[in-house]
């Protein structure tokens, strides 16, 4: 689905990926559960475009449902993954990742494991990935980044927060490593001057995005 000019959502796929282009490149934003490539690459093609024509991978976190198809994306496009500093070692195999809190997220996690993936880009604090300006927003994971398109004034924030069922909520408590941090990272997010926001989970939010993020959070203390 077409989010606004240059921004796609694909359909069907678990957790919210996004395809944002780049120039005649294009940016695949999180990678869905495992076996969610083929869809990706079903969705690339329906706009005429080849899986080769992604250029960036980026991981908004390490959690599953973003990582679960990033080795065969990589695979299939051969472009560069860009992690957040925090959370790269763990996309890579070589950090254990925190248990999580949720009992069955951390049964459903101690035997299913993404393959691992070295990024080749570690993103820190004001980068640009793929056009898109990378801002720290951890809580929900250590590493957890946001992506800012300023021209669109698009925001993307991983699993910071969501729009679901028509209201801004936080990310559930038993997912999120720090969930204090988390409401901070959402305060950062707010400062930011974008129209529309896409999450990781729930569904676009917009007009006026950063505006309502800005409401939100000052209701959330
Ligand atoms: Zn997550």
């Amino acid at each position: 689905m077409k989010i606004v000019d240059g921004i796609y959502q694909v359909d069907g796929v678990n957790c919210n990926v996004y395809l944002v282009e780049d120039g005649e490149k294009l940016v695949l934003i999180d990678t869905g559960l495992f076996r969610n490539d083929k869809k990706i690459i079903k969705y690339i093609e329906s706009l005429g475009r080849k899986p080769t024509d992604v250029s960036t991978i980026v991981i908004t976190h390490y959690h599953i449902d973003h990582t679960g198809s990033l080795k065969k994306m990589q695979e299939a496009t051969n472009a560069k993954v860009a992690v957040g500093a925090f959370d790269a070692e763990i996309v890579a195999g070589k950090k254990a990742a925190p248990k999580p809190k949720n009992l069955m997220f951390r049964a459903f996690s101690s035997v299913i494991k993404p393959a691992p993936v070295e990024p080749d880009v570690v993103l820190k604090e004001g980068d640009k990935v793929g056009g898109l300006t990378v801002i720290l927003t951890a809580g929900h994971s250590e590493g957890s980044i946001s992506l800012l398109d300023t021209q669109r004034k698009v925001m993307f924030v991983g699993d910071a927060f969501r729009f679901d069922n028509g209201k801004l909520v936080e990310s559930p408590e038993q997912f999120n490593l720090d969930t204090a941090k988390a409401k901070e990272s959402i305060g950062k997010i707010s400062t930011f001057d974008f129209d529309v926001m896409l999450g990781g989970h729930g569904d676009p939010l917009m007009p006026d995005a950063s505006k309502k993020v800005k409401d939100f959070y000052a209701n959330l203390k």
